[in-house]
């Protein structure tokens, strides 16, 4: 069994800024991700999509924001191992034993657990023939824009997801509906004023739809208006599901990490330890005593840093908890 001083569970933004840091702040390190590419949810949800909102990057595409992430994380030669899914956290006297895939692989003294939204699964509409099509025209993500050329879209939700999909679909795809159960959007202002006023785009409100239609594919689907109870019709080439994501905090059954009540979020302190002396967790997995979260990049990883301040103490105490800065380094 290999011995690592930290390891870090998760490899999307925050493991990666997380892996960094170990780098920055001289800590033995490895870095587990279960899914076979890093990123977590920008490739799984959004890998089309501008991110504006980090520090010093005015707009970046949200895959190369990724690969980005992933050259910093790489600085100090951290390694990271993808297709090792943590199934247990176990007790080893002051340090703990890792089991990936099932099978136990590491021994460590600490873990920072950056699982983010868990294992997460899109959230249905739950009507007939949802199941029957997905994958033949039932989506719920976007991932290659181009596929939809020429079709007609239709979208379901109000969010945000929905109306970026809507606004970055409409000069590709022929014509989209964005449906709607009610009357008010939670997408951003401008979002949703883009959508507005796009001529390709038709926004149907207080509607829901209640059966999906096809043979070998999509071909249609039913709805119906929550006001009036008018149904109607129409032909569609596919259907973006973006109603959100039932996510999942992570259970290791070894170690009864305390969650919150929901069980989304891992409860952590002000130094991002949670009830167990030496494991950690921060990003979107984390909420400090219960507090909501930010899940944002930036956020996530401001909090990594002082996560790893604080483990480099718990690790070293003779440590300082501030590491200094990094532009006093001359790396090559
Ligand atoms: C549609 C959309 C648009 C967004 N746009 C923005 C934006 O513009 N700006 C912004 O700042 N933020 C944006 N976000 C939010 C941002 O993506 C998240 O805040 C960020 O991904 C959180 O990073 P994380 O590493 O904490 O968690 P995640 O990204 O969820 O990554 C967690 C990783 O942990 C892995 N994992 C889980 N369990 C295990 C396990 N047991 N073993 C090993 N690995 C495991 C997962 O596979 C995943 O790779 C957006 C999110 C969505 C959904």
């Amino acid at each position: 069994m290999n011995n690592y001083d930290l390891v870090i569970i998760g490899a999307g933004p925050t493991g990666l800024f997380a892996t960094f840091l170990a780098g920055l702040r001289d800590i033995n390190s490895i870095t587990l991700e279960a899914l076979d590419y890093t990123g977590g949810q920008i490739p799984e949800l959004y890998p089309e999509k501008m991110v504006y909102d980090v520090q010093g990057i005015p707009k970046i595409n949200a895959m190369e924001l990724r690969d980005k992430m992933y050259e910093q994380a790489k600085l100090f030669d951290g390694e990271i191992k993808l297709g090792a899914k943590v199934t247990d956290i176990i007790p080893n006297n002051d340090q703990y034993i890792i089991e990936v895939n099932g099978t136990k692989e590491y021994n460590c003294k600490a873990i920072l657990i950056c699982t983010g939204i868990g294992d997460f699964t899109p959230r249905k509409i739950g009507c007939p023939g949802e199941d029957e099509f997905k994958g033949k025209g039932v989506e719920y993500n976007v991932k290659d824009i181009t596929k939809f050329k020429g079709m007609t879209v239709a979208i379901v939700g109000g969010g945000d997801s929905a109306l970026d999909y809507a606004n970055e679909l409409a000069g590709t795809a022929k014509k989209v509906y964005v449906i709607h159960h009610n009357d008010k959007f939670k997408a951003a202002e401008k979002t949703l004023d883009m959508a507005m006023k796009n001529p390709h785009i038709s926004l149907i409100m207080n509607t829901s739809i209640n059966a999906i239609k096809g043979d070998s594919q999509i071909r249609e689907i039913s709805m119906i208006n929550s006001n009036d109870k008018t149904t109607q019709d129409i032909k569609v080439d596919a259907l973006i599901i973006a109603i959100g994501h039932v996510g999942k905090a992570n259970v290791f059954k070894s170690v009864n990490i305390e969650t919150s009540k929901n069980g989304r979020s891992i409860m952590v302190d002000n130094e991002y330890q949670t009830n167990l002396k030496g494991i950690f967790s921060v990003g979107d997995a984390a909420t400090v005593a219960g507090e909501p979260i930010h899940p944002l990049i930036a956020v996530d990883g401001g909090n990594a840093y002082i996560a790893i301040n604080f483990i480099k103490k718990y690790l070293t105490p003779t440590a300082t908890i501030f590491g200094g800065h990094s532009s006093s380094l001359n790396l090559k």
